[in-house]
């Protein structure tokens, strides 16, 4: 895809990119992979130190890299201004802990011999990301790897090229060599290019399960390790000693915030049959007070879909589920108007046979689901082809916390869903991925655990 800014609150195309040539590629992996060689051996302390400056770079120049992300996407911008403070305390996380997580470990093996594990950069990697969340998406795979010593090429999505721009420029700014981190506008094929070339090590892709699918093979078929942030439909379990309309509000605006385009958005909330109809009617009253509009308006809670083909996708999917019998509360129809708006939906009666259930809806639309035992609603949520995250809420959290390790998940929460914060791991199981970002975990995806011993 052409790399563009269009503006999907209003359609209007503000900005266009220059797409990278083949020779651009060949040279950016030449430049990348010198720079591996003296940024490996730059001191862990001066590169903590660059990754600080990165983190304060993100913290004083939030709201106009919030006011990027706003215009690119659509995300509401006190939402766009929360990602970037995740994403500079993220920079920060690493800037603190990476010279720790660099500490050689002395091993005992009940022999005589010396044995230390060393943990070691391993060359260039390839990163590609998503949209919908432009910079925490990237600060989850750039930090740690900088902090390590690897050095990165990074396609991001073809709709949030500012954001890539003002990332490399902020990066360098801070102290991370040109070639350390290099910024490309490539298409899909010159990925593979990218992928396929011996002096690239590995790849990090978040996105969905077809982008995944084609960069994991590629990096397969050339021996090369792959971390895949994919696709999710969330599980979210309510038990029955829940205030129901306090619960119903927040799961209501948890599965509306950025506009329902997160992996980890509650997509099946799963409610006891004795608070339904209740727990249903708060959700719908809940969206419907939503204020719909202007992402870079004060009081907007839902703005536009990221583009008008996301808008229609999701559309499409809510038609499919009504006429395959499913009830619609309220909206889930294009607003008339320039951009990729959407009205938000609330769906019940949805049925495993559905296509509403087996498939991630990434949009603004609550799906409801009604259950008996809370074994049913176990067997429910782990009957899906994710597993990324899931969530059971309860005043009893250690009951809460009993179900919530039953979830066939990456995380598992109870009394808040998908809470991501720098030193807590990231990552599914299944069709949701695997390898693990953040934390100590994302940390060694792409390092060499290497084994010293001297006898
Ligand atoms: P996408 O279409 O897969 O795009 C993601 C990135 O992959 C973009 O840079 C895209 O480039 C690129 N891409 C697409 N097809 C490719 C291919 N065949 N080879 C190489 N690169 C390719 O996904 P999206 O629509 O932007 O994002 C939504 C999906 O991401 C959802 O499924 C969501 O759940 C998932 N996601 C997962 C996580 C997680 O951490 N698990 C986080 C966020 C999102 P272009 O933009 O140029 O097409």
């Amino acid at each position: 895809m052409a790399f563009r800014t269009e503006n999907p609150a209003t359609g209007i195309v503000e900005q266009e990119f220059t797409s990278a040539t083949d020779a651009d590629v060949t040279r950016a992996i030449e430049r990348a992979d010198t720079a591996f060689a003296s940024w490996r051996k730059t001191p862990a302390a001066d590169r903590a130190k660059a990754l600080a400056g990165v983190a304060q770079a993100f913290q004083d120049r939030g709201d106009e890299l919030a006011r990027v992300i706003s215009t690119e996407m659509g995300k509401p911008f006190a939402q766009a201004q929360g990602e970037v403070a995740l994403s500079a305390s993220i920079y920060q996380w690493y800037a603190d802990h990476g010279e720790g997580l660099l500490e050689e470990e002395t091993l005992d093996v009940g022999d005589d011999a010396k044995s230390v594990v060393v943990t070691e950069p391993i060359g260039v990697l390839m990163g590609v990301m998503p949209w919908n969340f432009p910079q925490y998406q990237v600060a989850r795979f750039a930090a740690p790897n900088l902090m390590l010593g690897n050095t990165i090429l990074l396609k991001h999505a073809s709709i949030c090229a500012r954001t890539g721009e003002l990332i490399e420029e902020i990066l360098h700014a801070a102290g991370i060599p040109e070639d350390a981190y290099i910024n490309l506008f490539v298409s899909t094929d010159q990925v593979t290019t990218i992928i396929e070339d011996p002096r690239v090590r590995g790849v990090s892709l978040t996105g969905s399960e077809g982008a995944g699918a084609a960069v994991a093979t590629t990096a397969a078929q050339n021996l090369k390790k792959s971390v895949l942030e994919l696709g999710g439909s969330d599980p979210l379990i309510v038990l029955d000693d829940v205030d129901v309309k306090e619960t119903a509000t927040t799961v209501a605006t948890a599965r509306m915030s950025n506009a329902g385009q997160a992996c980890n958005s509650p997509k099946r909330i799963l409610v006891p049959a004795g608070m339904f109809d209740e727990f249903v009617q708060t959700v719908v009253e809940t969206v419907e007070g939503m204020p719909v509009g202007d992402p870079l308006a004060e009081d907007t809670e839902i703005g536009p879909l990221s583009s008008v083909q996301g808008r229609d996708d999701a559309v499409s999917q809510v038609e499919r589920a009504v006429e395959q019998g499913a009830t619609l509360h309220t909206g889930g129809r294009a607003l008339d108007k320039d951009g990729a708006w959407m009205s938000p939906a609330v769906l019940t009666g949805v049925t495993r046979e559905m296509d509403a259930f087996k498939e991630e809806i990434f949009g603004p639309v609550a799906v409801i689901y009604s259950y008996d035992s809370v074994d049913e609603a176990v067997e429910i949520a782990n009957d899906s082809d994710f597993g990324l995250s899931g969530s059971v809420w309860s005043k009893d959290e250690a009951k809460a916390e009993e179900v919530a390790r039953r979830l066939e998940v990456g995380m598992a929460y109870v009394n808040e869903h998908a809470t991501t914060k720098a030193g807590l791991p990231f990552g599914g199981v299944r069709r949701s991925g695997y390898g693990r970002e953040l934390g100590r975990w994302g940390f060694t995806e792409f390092a060499n655990t290497k084994l010293v011993r001297v006898a």
